[in-house]
């Protein structure tokens, strides 16, 4: 058969293969576990972004090329302006920066045999079975009423104490054991063990009452100041790699820092080229991208108005995005070697192949979908050729298994291109996601020729 006619995937451990690459495929991954390990919740991912494109002489001085402009500490628009005039279109990278996760509820602190416990109300879509018995870290915000805002980590130091979720023994699971996954494990006994010790003073709830006294000691707020916090359970401890080879990264919250990390890699390595490359970081992709940080918001539209007026006062918001080209940079589900039969495998993508082309989300019948032209696909495969850089096309599974969106139907609608387009993670949505190192590093690849085009 003549060989140009059938299409075959591209392994980027071939494609990358030589010493030079293999060593810049390791020190990128290397960066990138620091990364994962550092920046567990979207404030945290956004103050990263900050803090690393300050060091590269970004500002929200809007006079300047290179502008940062974040919004409420949760979502954060980075602008490089281009030689072409802005009505020519952007080059618009997007990802989202939460991630599923368990948050405190309002009134979180109790105590019930002897344990001093806190309610929590699980964000995104989690399989709730995975957050028992494991080390769990506190990370978050509270603000007091005079103002100040307190930032809380526990559990990330070896010397700190974590939290956990207590599950029951197997000895007496056995009607646990005959309820559906769904029955079995339910919100409200997703209760962090916070405590043990009673307080010396006070008669009742002593556990409870040492809590609070530690907590007054540690951070300065009482209970009352719980009521204003954004507090978040995560998995504690580091991200690693994964396997013998280390050819694997297993950390919490790939979904989406994985592409965050690559876009903001290709960004800040990309020169200033024709036109004006964007990287737009959301909230609230996790549970629909609701709310003034989330895709639906008009957070974008205000912040581009803003660099518009001083850049180019002339130039019109809809011709600026109705002429870009953007990729909605989210997670792929690859081909899960011990679940094969929910992927239709002639259109699954595979770990180690490269970042994934979704020409369309949504579920069923395409409910929810918003679904990228055929001529910006083969503009993107095209560009993609050119520099031989790995990458698939594939549907997430089978048709009718399930689904799933991005934020790419909220920037469709302004009439830009865009497509889905971000490397495989296994374990997707658990506490301890897996990507592969050569994905990675082919994404950073594909993105940067993405910005340069
Ligand atoms: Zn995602």
């Amino acid at each position: 058969m003549d060989e140009a006619l059938d299409h075959k995937g591209r392994n980027c451990w071939d494609r990358y293969g030589s010493e030079t690459e293999m060593q810049a495929m390791d020190g990128l991954a290397g960066e990138y576990v620091d990364f994962l390990t550092r920046c567990k919740t979207e404030r945290e991912t956004v103050q990263w972004v900050l803090e690393q494109s300050r060091a590269f002489g970004f500002s929200e001085d809007i006079q300047q090329g290179a502008v940062v402009l974040p919004f409420r500490g949760k979502a954060v628009l980075l602008a490089r302006r281009g030689e072409n005039p802005l009505a020519e279109g952007l080059r618009l990278i997007t990802a989202h920066v939460d991630t599923p996760h368990l948050d405190l509820k309002q009134h979180p602190l109790h105590e019930e045999c002897q344990v001093g416990l806190m309610k929590t109300h699980y964000y995104g879509g989690l399989k709730k079975y995975q957050w028992l018995a494991r080390p769990l870290a506190l990370h978050g915000t509270v603000a007091l009423a005079d103002g100040s805002v307190v930032s809380v980590c526990l559990g990330e130091d070896d010397e700190e104490p974590v939290l956990t979720v207590l599950d029951l023994l197997p000895h007496l699971s056995r009607k646990q054991r005959e309820e559906t996954v769904e029955k079995a494990f339910v919100a409200e006994k997703l209760n962090v063990a916070v405590g043990h010790v009673p307080s010396l003073g006070g008669k009742e709830s002593r556990v409870r009452q040492n809590v609070l006294e530690l907590l007054h000691a540690r951070y300065g707020f009482r209970e009352e100041d719980l009521f204003s916090a954004e507090l978040q359970i995560v998995p504690a401890g580091k991200a690693r790699f994964v396997g013998l080879d280390r050819g694997l990264v297993g950390g919490y919250g790939q979904d989406d820092r994985l592409c965050v990390f690559a876009a903001f890699k290709a960004f800040m390595g990309a020169p200033a080229s024709a036109h004006t490359q964007v990287l737009l970081l959301w909230d609230k992709e996790e549970i629909g991208s609701d709310g003034a940080t989330g895709a639906k918001s008009r957070f974008m539209e205000y912040a581009l108005t803003d660099i518009m007026e001083v850049w180019e006062p002339a130039a019109r918001l809809r011709h600026v995005l109705g002429r870009s080209k953007a990729v909605s940079a989210d997670v792929h589900a690859p081909m899960d070697p011990d679940y094969q039969d929910v992927h239709d495998k002639y259109n699954a993508s595979l770990l180690g192949f490269g970042p994934v082309f979704s020409k369309f989300t949504g579920h069923g019948g395409k409910y929810g979908a918003s679904e990228a032209d055929a001529e910006y696909v083969a503009w993107f495969r095209a560009l993609l050729a050119r520099d031989a850089i790995p990458w698939q096309m594939a549907e997430m599974g089978k048709v009718d298994e399930g689904g799933g969106g991005t934020v790419a139907k909220e920037l469709a609608v302004y009439g830009m291109e865009i497509i889905d387009f971000g490397p495989g993670v296994l374990s997707m949505h658990s506490p301890f996601e897996v990507s592969s190192k050569a994905d990675l590093y082919a994404t950073v690849q594909a993105y940067t020729a993405f910005y340069l085009s």
